[in-house]
């Protein structure tokens, strides 16, 4: 699959539920109201739909949500899901987790031949965590990632960045990540859906809070990629890498790899963008793939150049009506 800017999509996210167990401020408006669970597609659905994916070049897959772990039955899927690492037609299967079911899940998924996992974690005070999920426990969460551990996963913390909330602790953070061998990511807020808050009080560049580490710590750019947006530096005092997702301040479009798909068979060619292709119809239409393959083709072939967010107090409306949770994160 090359796009009309001769960019390879080897890339998949897919966002197995919209639903969630955290509501986020950043991310979810607190009276959400999500799909009715008969447009879901089945777990079968979704598995027809990512080995369509797999077979015409995706390498990497990436589960994500709304929380991945509280969709019923997901080991079932992630299980099926890890023949193609096996037949060697997929490296890498992840996903993105609040963490909150991890302690339940994280002996399977390692069982099932996943390696890494990214696990968000904005803040290391349990009454700031609450605070900002509306109602998560941070223990359960810490408690996620010992387990993940101890099944031998790898961990990378995304951490969004958010002005006058975490940017003091920051540091104290990646000390605490770097410290237990984990990758820390901080991620730029991102104009999408209508929350309840007002996003300009949120919004933190990240170039300032770079540069609020550099005068303590030495930084050093790396080459490393993970086939993502982020961009990587070396932390001399700690050892660790950290990495920055900065939508905002740098646009990172050029390099894009990447298709999303939601719980109901959407495909998004851009996470900031509305195009979009129903995948659901074509799927449903045969059994075989025929018309999905020839509807990804379609899709592929208008992907967009990048997207064109803007935060400031003149637009008051989100880039993108969608919210992350739906896209998948
Ligand atoms: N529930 C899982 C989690 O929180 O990791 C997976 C889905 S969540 C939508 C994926 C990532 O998107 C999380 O790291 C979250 O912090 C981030 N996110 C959500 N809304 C965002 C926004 N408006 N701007 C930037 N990042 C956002
Ligand atoms: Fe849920 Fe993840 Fe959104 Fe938080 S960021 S509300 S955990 S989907």
């Amino acid at each position: 699959m090359i796009d009309p800017f001769g960019r390879a999509i080897t890339y998949l996210r897919i966002s197995v539920t919209d639903r969630c167990d955290f509501r986020c401020v950043y991310c979810m408006a607190e009276d959400m109201t999500f799909l009715p669970k008969r447009d879901l597609l089945s777990l079968e659905e979704l598995d027809r739909l990512a080995s369509a994916f797999i077979s015409k070049g995706v390498r990497k897959l990436r589960l994500t949500g709304g929380e991945p772990l509280v969709r019923k039955n997901i080991m079932h899927l992630i299980r099926s899901l890890s023949r193609h690492l096996e037949s060697g037609a997929l490296e890498e299967l992840t996903l993105t987790t609040n963490g909150s079911q991890l302690a339940r899940h994280a002996a399977e998924l390692a069982d099932c031949g996943v390696k890494r996992i990214n696990v968000s974690v904005d803040t290391l005070d349990a009454d700031k965590f609450r605070q900002i999920t509306r109602w998560g426990d941070l223990a359960k969460v810490r408690e996620g990632i010992r387990a993940a551990q101890a099944a031998g996963l790898k961990i990378k913390i995304n951490a969004v960045a958010l002005k006058g909330f975490n940017d003091a602790e920051i540091p104290a953070m990646m000390e605490w990540a770097h410290g237990e061998g984990m990758e820390l990511t901080l991620i730029e807020t991102m104009p999408l859906g209508e929350i309840d808050a007002d996003r300009t009080d949120q919004y933190l560049p990240l170039s300032t809070v770079r540069a609020g580490l550099e005068a303590r710590y030495t930084l050093r750019d790396i080459p490393f990629r993970t086939g993502g947006p982020a961009r990587y530096v070396e932390v001399a005092e700690t050892g660790g890498r950290l990495g920055f997702i900065t939508p905002m301040t740098h646009n990172f479009c050029e390099s894009c790899n990447r298709v999303r798909v939601t719980c109901t068979g959407t495909l998004f060619m851009c996470l900031g963008q509305e195009d979009a292709a129903d995948l659901r119809t074509p799927m449903r239409a045969s059994e075989g793939d025929a018309l999905l393959h020839q509807a990804i083709d379609e899709a592929i072939g208008r992907k967009p150049k990048g997207h064109d967010f803007v935060i400031d107090r003149a637009t008051r409306r989100p880039s993108v009506s969608r919210h992350m949770s739906v896209t998948g994160g």
